[in-house]
């Protein structure tokens, strides 16, 4: 009994290392990474309900590591924003994220709205407005086709701050959206204290739809709520039909999930879009 117990803490501490290896190559690697544009965004479609066409897409970053391959942005974010290369690198989604829309205008495409993910760190940065309006004006991207993905957790830390960069945002004519909705601590209520246009359910509640009576509830009031309060709310994480039939009961706008796409590469999603969209 005594060796296996050791021979299972060994596995366990080999394991623990690996994982500190792994943070350190990770961590080491990333400022050359950025340096070399080491970067790709995908991008999975944002469906409309009940006609389920394709209205817009979320970018979402990953590092195509010469080495270990495509590695997926919770490995390598957190890294970023402890050691501060989340601006640069924030920068780059932001610039991408705007010549993407230029690259698909230009293929001919109806324009659709493009939603960035921001991280904590980047939102405090003190002249992040005036970086986005930079990429705005410089790639010539009508503003009000790029929405910004926020988090509760974000725009709490410091609310006045927050309120006051938001409506700094809204003037450049971009759309606000709080990301993961309903895993922080605050009301709905409160939360219409900042200028947002639009609400992402989290798919911890989406992955239980249908299938636990409290937490269907807790969706089908927060869907209430928002529509009442004007906001667009769509749900993330949606993987089969009886959730979007669910969904479709509450009048939720808009979802986002496996069951129509994963987050494709910049070639797969215009086939996606000539396929589904309104081109
Ligand atoms: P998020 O913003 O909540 O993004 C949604 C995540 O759920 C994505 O993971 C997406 O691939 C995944 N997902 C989409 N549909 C489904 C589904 O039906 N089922 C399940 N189980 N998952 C689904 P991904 O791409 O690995 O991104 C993870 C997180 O990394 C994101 O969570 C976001 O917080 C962060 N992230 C991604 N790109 C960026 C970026 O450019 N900047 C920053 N700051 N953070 C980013
Ligand atoms: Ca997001
Ligand atoms: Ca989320
Ligand atoms: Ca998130």
């Amino acid at each position: 009994a005594k060796s296996t117990g050791h021979n299972m803490y060994c596995v366990y501490e080999d394991h623990m290392a690996d994982n500190i290896n792994a943070h350190l190559t990770l961590g080491g690697g990333l400022r050359k990474a950025i340096e070399e544009e080491q970067f790709i965004l995908h991008y999975q479609p944002k469906i409309r309900l009940p006609d389920e066409v394709v209205v817009g897409a979320e970018a979402l970053i990953r590092w195509v590591h010469p080495e270990l391959g495509m590695i997926s942005p919770d490995q390598f974010i957190p890294l970023a924003e402890e050691s501060g290369l989340i601006l640069p690198l924030g920068e780059w989604v932001i610039r991408r994220a705007c010549r993407q829309l230029q690259e698909w205008r230009e293929a001919g495409l109806d324009p659709i709205k493009l939603s960035v993910n921001l991280s904590s760190r980047q939102f405090m940065q003190a002249d992040l407005v005036d970086m986005v309006q930079r990429a705005l004006e410089e790639t010539g991207v009508d503003p009000k086709y790029l929405e910004l993905e926020l988090t509760e957790s974000m725009l709490m830390a410091d609310a006045q701050q927050s309120i006051e960069k938001l409506h700094s945002f809204r003037k450049l004519g971009l759309t606000l959206s709080i990301d993961d909705f309903g895993t922080g601590y605050s009301s709905l209520a409160y939360l219409k204290k900042f200028p947002i246009q639009t609400l992402k359910i989290d798919r911890s509640f989406i992955h239980d739809l249908g299938l636990d009576c409290d937490n269907d509830a807790i969706v089908k009031a927060t869907i209430a709520m928002a529509n009442s309060l004007n906001l667009k709310v769509i749900a993330e994480g949606v993987e089969n039909r009886s959730q979007i039939d669910v969904l479709n009961g509450y009048d939720c706008q808009e979802v986002q999930g496996y069951l129509f796409s994963k987050p494709l590469s910049s070639d797969d999603f215009l086939m996606y879009l000539k396929a589904h969209g309104v081109m």
